[in-house]
């Protein structure tokens, strides 16, 4: 980071003047939480005790013998509540009661980052409200469920397109009048400085168990790292430990939908088009006045019209390179991971595996890729089911 919270012209705090202070009160308490060893000693335990980190590194043997290089998958699905998503949330509802607050709020799309919000928030016993588009409490209906079951309460936010968009304005409004006693939990790695480099943080144990899980296995680094991004926090997390390994190359796979040529498609990096969306400025999906388009992808955890900032200044820099991939590639390579190593991964994480299969034949051999499959599938089986039959799944 060069100016404070900027990665290149990335990033900042485009908030209202009232959220100044409660930003600056929040990045002092997270600098002076990461630098007390006790506080790391806390969420490690709750890592080891609940979470069942660290998870496996799983050599893919059989993906392997078929596409060339050696393919080793990380292994989030296998943590409670079935995604990397509850790492960041145990640290930030850490980080709450470190600050003394009592009741959290977060935002949620699928409903992935809700229901793990509100499993720390039982856990913790903090009052929880996740704030979701009327839209998609109708679509997932499930989470919503969960959600409730776990003691939080879902607010219907009904502005706008009723998406996850609007949902988090609608938390970030919450926030501003509220933050006395309230903590706003952030699922990805977006939004104003300091959470993307929170986020960062607390996703960042992915890649220090895979770095030294792999040279354990292997004795050396891998040549590619990738993951799929969404606001690109599995991604930031994976790529965090080898960010300094020039010669390890990071991808991030972005969901192309229908096609990038078809304008419905999650990929706010294809085009390039800078702006400002909750409190940052990075690639966001936008129309030539700058309005907010809505994303499109068979995966709703991919389906964010922005990106975190860190991942545009790494784009731009050339650090890490981003893909695209279409739902029908990211479903095709679903079903092979079923049938090759029977394990149902995560439609996002399937963008990922999917340009793994692509590259595997400009590899040799002897080549590494460690791809991080950031969820398991039983959430999406009933979109398995209709895409299977047919059915419309990109919305
Ligand atoms: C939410 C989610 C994602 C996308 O979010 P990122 O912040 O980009 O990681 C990816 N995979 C799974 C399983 C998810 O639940």
């Amino acid at each position: 980071m060069s100016k404070k919270g900027y990665y290149g012209e990335f990033g900042g705090q485009y908030v209202s003047e009232s959220l100044m202070n409660t930003l600056a009160e929040l990045e002092k308490a997270f600098d002076e939480a990461i630098a007390d060893p006790k506080f790391w000693e806390e969420y490690d335990y709750y890592m080891k005790e609940y979470v069942g980190r660290e998870t496996p590194l799983y050599f893919a043997s059989r993906l392997t013998e078929k596409y060339g290089p050696k393919i080793y998958l990380k292994r989030e699905d296998l943590n409670h509540t079935g995604a990397h998503k509850i790492n960041n949330v145990i640290g930030q509802i850490l980080l709450a009661k470190r600050m003394g607050k009592t009741k959290v709020i977060a935002e949620t799309g699928a409903g992935q980052h809700g229901v793990a919000t509100a499993t720390g928030a039982a856990l913790f016993n903090m009052e929880c409200t996740v704030y979701m588009g009327a839209e998609d409490i109708e679509r997932q209906a499930l989470n919503v469920a969960r959600m409730q079951m776990l003691g939080s309460k879902v607010q219907a936010v009904t502005t706008g397109s009723s998406t996850l968009k609007d949902a988090t304005n609608e938390a970030i409004r919450t926030w501003a009048e509220r933050a006395e006693d309230t903590f706003y939990v952030i699922g990805s790695a977006v939004g104003p400085h300091p959470y993307p480099k929170m986020v960062k943080e607390f996703q960042r144990v992915i890649s220090k168990e895979a770095r030294r899980q792999i040279l354990e296995k292997e004795g050396r680094l891998p040549d590619v790292v990738m993951a799929c991004v969404g606001g690109g926090s599995n991604s930031i997390g994976m790529f965090a430990d080898f960010l300094e390994d020039q010669d390890v190359k990071l991808i991030g796979v972005e969901a192309g939908g229908l096609g990038i040529e078809t304008g419905k498609h999650a990929s706010a990096m294809a085009l390039g088009e800078p702006g400002v969306l909750h409190g940052m400025k990075s690639y966001l999906l936008q129309d030539k006045n700058g309005n907010i388009e809505l994303a499109a992808s068979i995966s709703a955890g991919l389906d964010y019209p922005g990106v975190g900032p860190e991942h545009a200044y790494l784009r731009d820099s050339g650090r890490a390179e981003y893909v695209s991939i279409t739902d029908t590639e990211a479903m095709d390579a679903l079903m092979e991971l079923c049938r090759m190593e029977g394990i149902i991964p995560a439609i996002e994480s399937a963008h990922a595996l999917a340009h793994a299969f692509k590259i595997a034949p400009t590899m040799s051999k002897d080549d590494i890729i460690v791809l991080c499959l950031s969820g398991r599938g039983d959430k999406d089986m009933h979109t398995i089911q209709k895409y299977l039959n047919g059915e419309e799944t990109n919305k």
